[in-house]
């Protein structure tokens, strides 16, 4: 149950950190890693700590933490998301479950449940890579999964260095890197984030627990064929590979489908890109991800043998590279199961799969991690549209403070 005192904190945080960062055309969040509205969230998440006498910390990569308990005697349970954004991003995504975790300890504190556990707070640096490109910096920096000068080499736009925008933060850019031994005391890592599709709002239920991270990757697509005279050449003389771009686009909405699985094209570049010309070049960028390795290799494959089907047929040379790739992530079987039980009165929460890359996701490998998901009725997220209601957020807040006292307290 959770007493109207917490449901005000909640909203109380919530009402704090709407307005920073919010771009005011757009209604949008703007928060990208080491701007001033970065700063903002930061400082925001510093009072929340010291108003709670939790001991407060920022490690080498930048990401916060609040301690309740000593963080040395290890086995700790630790709870936390984000709280940057993608480009006039939603208010929930991230920020949820940062807000949720205090709430959550603060609903411990007023059961006077006592943990036995360290319990920590954190708040990943750079999650949504907007300004720099890479995606979950503070957590693959931790876990040695990004290396310290790759990092500091990163350029924003404005063609501002990571390592630069740190120091302007007031960080040491020099000190980045992993760090194993922080990861070493953690005992169990619990993400609360709202749902990125209406999984659950389909099923009817306002929380679930995630199974695992799909496969996903990025392949470029190149079509090469020869510009000329849009008004002079003749169709059947054409090499066009808008053509074959197009046709490839179909192949893969209908190749995903078949296979239950997602593929997109949202990015195009063409070359000469005159209205009045026919291309020499289209790249299309391919996103696609999967339930499975295999599922997806296959999905992939068949959406390259499409695209080369069809250029043949258009004069037109195809080319795929595979830009990035991220595994499929597993999240810990015997926590996803303990959570799911200990969340069900009757009937066990919800397990379900998530096609979003998160922080969890990077820990996972070092840490048993786990995930939980706040319905979202839109199914929106990335975009101002992203919502929760506040009873689906409050009922997010219980069952992690389930969760907590589960883990840590018993
Ligand atoms: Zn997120």
């Amino acid at each position: 149950m959770t007493s109207a005192a917490e449901g005000a904190g909640f909203a109380t945080m919530w009402r704090e950190l709407a307005a920073v960062g919010r771009h005011a055309g757009t209604g949008g969040y703007r928060r990208y890693a080491w701007t001033p509205a970065d700063a903002d969230c930061r400082e925001w998440f510093r009072a929340q700590a010291e108003d709670r006498g939790l001991a407060y910390e920022t490690d080498r990569n930048g990401n916060q933490w609040a301690w309740l308990g000593d963080p040395a005697a290890g086995d700790a349970v630790v709870t936390g998301s984000h709280l940057d954004s993608v480009p006039d991003g939603g208010a929930f995504d991230g920020p949820l479950g940062v807000v949720s975790s205090f709430a959550a300890l603060d609903e411990l504190r007023g059961r006077g449940a006592r943990p036995r556990r360290p319990l920590a707070v954190v708040n990943f640096v750079d999650e949504e890579g907007a300004r720099f490109g890479v995606a979950c910096v503070g957590s693959r920096l931790t876990a040695g999964r990004l290396a310290p000068q790759d990092a500091r080499d990163l350029v924003d736009a404005d063609g501002v260095s990571l390592a630069r925008a740190m120091e302007k933060a007031g960080r040491d850019p020099a000190a980045i890197g992993p760090d194993p031994e922080r990861l070493a005391r953690i005992g169990a890592f619990v993400e609360l984030h709202v749902e990125q599709g209406r999984a659950l709002d389909l099923l009817g239920r306002p929380v679930g627990v995630a199974s695992a991270i799909w496969p996903h990757g990025r392949w470029r697509f190149d079509f090469r064929g020869e510009a000329n005279h849009a008004g002079t050449t003749r169709l059947v003389d054409r090499r066009d590979p808008m053509l074959t771009y197009a046709t490839t686009v179909l192949a893969a909405r209908k190749k995903a489908r078949l296979a239950g699985a997602l593929a997109t094209f949202g990015k195009v570049a063409v070359e000469p890109g005159g209205v009045n010309a026919i291309a020499s070049r289209v790249r299309g960028w391919l996103d696609s991800r999967a339930a499975d390795e295999e599922t997806l290799a296959e999905v992939v494959a068949a959406i390259e043998h499409a695209a080369r089907e069809r250029g043949a047929r258009d004069g037109v040379e195809v080319s795929v590279v595979r830009e990035s790739f991220t595994p499929v992530v597993e999240f810990a079987h015997d926590l996803r199961d303990r959570l799911a039980a200990l969340l069900g009165a009757g009937s066990p929460a919800p397990v379900l799969p998530t096609g979003a890359g998160h922080d969890a996701g990077i820990l996972s490998a070092a840490v048993p991690t786990a995930m939980l998901f706040v319905r979202n009725p839109t199914g929106v997220s990335h975009s101002p549209a992203e919502s929760a209601a506040e009873d689906d957020c409050l009922a997010g807040v219980s069952a992690l403070a389930d969760v907590l006292e589960g883990l840590a307290c018993r």
